[in-house]
Formats: C-alpha cells, sequence, structure tokens
C-alpha cells in the first residue's frame, strides 16, 4: 500500500503517517519526491485497510497495491492451476474442455431424462437443469423445486452425467447438497455473501456466475467468500454483462476469460445461452470461447425448445447436439484439449 501526501504536507504530517503506520508493524518506507511525498507500507495491507489514513491531515490518497481478492487471485495463493475432479470428469487444467448442457429448467421427468440421454450421447460432460429458478418476474414459472432434484437424480443414474443446479436460497441449501455434484450460484446472486457462506460450506464444487453488471475484481471477491469456507472447488463462470448493446441479450465478455486465467488459479467456463439470448449465436460463441481458452461450456438443450417453459430461443435443439458438440470440441482440441 502507498499512501501519497499532497504537495503542502508538513514534515509532522508525514512522520504522523509514519507513526500511525508502524503501529500495525508494516515496514514503512519514506519516499520524497519533486512535488510530494509518497509513503510505503510494507506488509499486512489488512491491518493498514483499518487505519482510516484517508482522513488524515497532509494525506492526498491511499493507493493498494496487492489486489482485492486473495484466496482466488492465482498471485498470493495459489501458482498451479486448481484442477478439480467432479464424477470422473476433469474440469480446468489445460488438457480438457466440460460441456455442460441441458434443460435451462427440469419441466418434467420425461423433457429432462430425454435431454439428459441426448447430451450424453452427444458427449456432454455433464447435466444441467434448475429445480429452483429465479425470475424477473414473480409471475414466472419457478420451477419444480425439490420434485426437479428428483428427476434431476434419475438423469444422473440414467446416464452416469454429474448433475449442476442452482442454489437460490439458504433454506433450500440441504436440497440441493443432497442431489447436486456442483452447486451453481446465479448471476443475480453473484453479490449474495451470506448465501456465497452457505454454499462454501455444502462441501460441492460451486459455479459460480458473474453478475449481470460486476467487474471482474467483483466476481474475484465473490469467489473469496466460497473459497474462505475451506471450499476450494470453484469455477467461476462468464454469461454475459450489461451494456449499452441491447442487440444481444447481454455481452458476452470474452476478454474475461483469458484475463481471470492470467489473474485467477481457478477454472473459467462460458455461458453462451444466456449471453446471447438466442440460438443462432450460441454455437459462433462457443467455439470462440473454446478459441479464446475457456475450460469449458454450461449450455442449453431442450428438446423442444418452442415449447420450452424458460428461455426456449436460445436452447439448442437436442437432436442437434451431438453436431454441436463435435464442431466446438474441434475448436477446443486446436488448444490440445479435448472433451472431459
Ligand atoms: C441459468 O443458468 O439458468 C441462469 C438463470 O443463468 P444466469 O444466472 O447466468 O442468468
Ligand atoms: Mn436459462
Amino acid at each position: 500500500m502507498m499512501v501519497v501526501m499532497t504537495p503542502k504536507a508538513t514534515e509532522a504530517e508525514i512522520e504522523a503517517v509514519t507513526a500511525k503506520l508502524e503501529t500495525t508493524g508494516v515496514h514503512v518506507v519514506v519516499m520524497p519526491g519533486e512535488l510530494t511525498t509518497a509513503i510505503g507500507a510494507i506488509g499486512d495491507p489488512e491491518g493498514v485497510a483499518e487505519l482510516g489514513l484517508e482522513g488524515m491531515a497532509g494525506v492526498d490518497r491511499v493507493v493498494p497495491i496487492s489486489r482485492p481478492y486473495k484466496l482466488a487471485s492465482s498471485e498470493l495463493s495459489h501458482h498451479e492451476p486448481t484442477v478439480l475432479e467432479i464424477g470422473g470428469r476433469t474440469v480446468g487444467g489445460g488438457s480438457t474442455f466440460c460441456l455442460v448442457a441441458g434443460p435451462c429448467t427440469v419441466e418434467s421427468a420425461a423433457q429432462t431424462l430425454e435431454v439428459a440421454s441426448a447430451v450424453e450421447q452427444g458427449g456432454a460432460s455433464m447435466l444441467r437443469g434448475g429445480a429452483f429458478k429465479p425470475r424477473t418476474s414473480p409471475f414466472a414459472f419457478k420451477g419444480l423445486g425439490v420434485e426437479a432434484l428428483e428427476i434431476l437424480a434419475e438423469a444422473r443414474a440414467a446416464t452416469g452425467l454429474p448433475v449442476v443446479t442452482e442454489l437460490l436460497d439458504t433454506g433450500h441449501a440441504e436440497a440441493i447438497a443432497e442431489h447436486a455434484d456442483v452447486v451453481q450460484i446465479g448471476a443475480r446472486n453473484m453479490q449474495n455473501y451470506a448465501l456465497l457462506e452457505v454454499a462454501g460450506r455444502l462441501g460441492k464444487p460451486t459455479l459460480l456466475k458473474r453478475g449481470l453488471s460486476s467487474s471482474l475484481d467483483e466476481l474475484l471477491q465473490a469467489a473469496d467468500y466460497v473459497l474462505k469456507e475451506g471450499n476450494e472447488a470453484v469455477i467461476l463462470c462468464e454469461r454475459g454483462i450489461r451494456t449499452f448493446e441491447t442487440a444481444t441479450r447481454f455481452t458476452l465478455d470474452l476478454g474475461a476469460v483469458p484475463w481471470l486465467k492470467l489473474h485467477s488459479h481457478l477454472p473459467v467456463i462460458v455461458d453462451p445461452s444466456h449471453a446471447a439470448g438466442d440460438r443462432r449465436l450460441v454455437e459462433p460463441l462457443s467455439r470462440a470461447a473454446a478459441a479464446v481458452g475457456a475450460d469449458g461450456i454450461i449450455v442449453e438443450v431442450h428438446q423442444d425448445p418452442e415449447a420450452a417453459l424458460c428461455d426456449g430461443p436460445q436452447a439448442l435443439y437436442a437432436s442437434d447436439f451431438a453436431r454441436y458438440a463435435r464442431d466446438v470440441a474441434a475448436h477446443a482440441e486446436l488448444l490440445g484439449r479435448s472433451l472431459a
């Protein structure tokens, strides 16, 4: 951390800041410049943050040097990428590509089993399906709840695919933990810190989606909430953000993928379905995600998208999934990855 003094700061003010920093045990270096003096604090930035230095006489600004996220950072904690083994599928690490596919929402046993079987045969690594759905309107279909979790368990038994489903509310945590292999935190809940802590304590891998209007710094600090509970299995997901552009449902921030890979050790996947909102864009965006180095994709698939209760326009046809998967896998292979 660096404390930059104002050009008019007096020696006494510089000394007062130095003395205050020293109370926390950090190593203090005073650097007089031509115009202003900067004071460097080397050591525990947490204790320093509590000092209220910004309010002291003669202080212009306090500039943090280390990044605000700790456990998710590749800088401070791990240096090796995190590699997860989920039901025999490898996520992260650079040699596999994980294809999570399935309906937006579990609508019935027949629908879910049909889609699950199609995506399994097409090469999917895991099955997705919403049981508790976060809907913009309180009058929209909110999912079948616990009944859907049981259907997902049935689909896992039938196909062998591990199941990814969203934890919407701390009250559902036990039921989700009982049935899910991966606990999804939806974009709308990325900054629901109580929910993140509960997810962290479930002992299951967490798929953390980027918030609709969240920065990558905020995403990694949200990941810290899960990681600090002792859960090291976190997968980050770029799913599109709000921008001035309204042609697509959200703007898929593909630059986020290499940025996150650079600054975090956690696996990164992409959701082209919610970003695009239009199935015609899903395949090109999936190819791009593979090409930019994502560890996988989470994609919506339905056997009859026209009749889907949620997100039909962006769902791939189950009958087209195998061809889609081959096409995306070919792009992942260019980077030395094979389907997980
Ligand atoms: C979903 O995956 O079904 C979903 C609701 O996604 P998001 O939280 O990214 O909107
Ligand atoms: Mn959806």
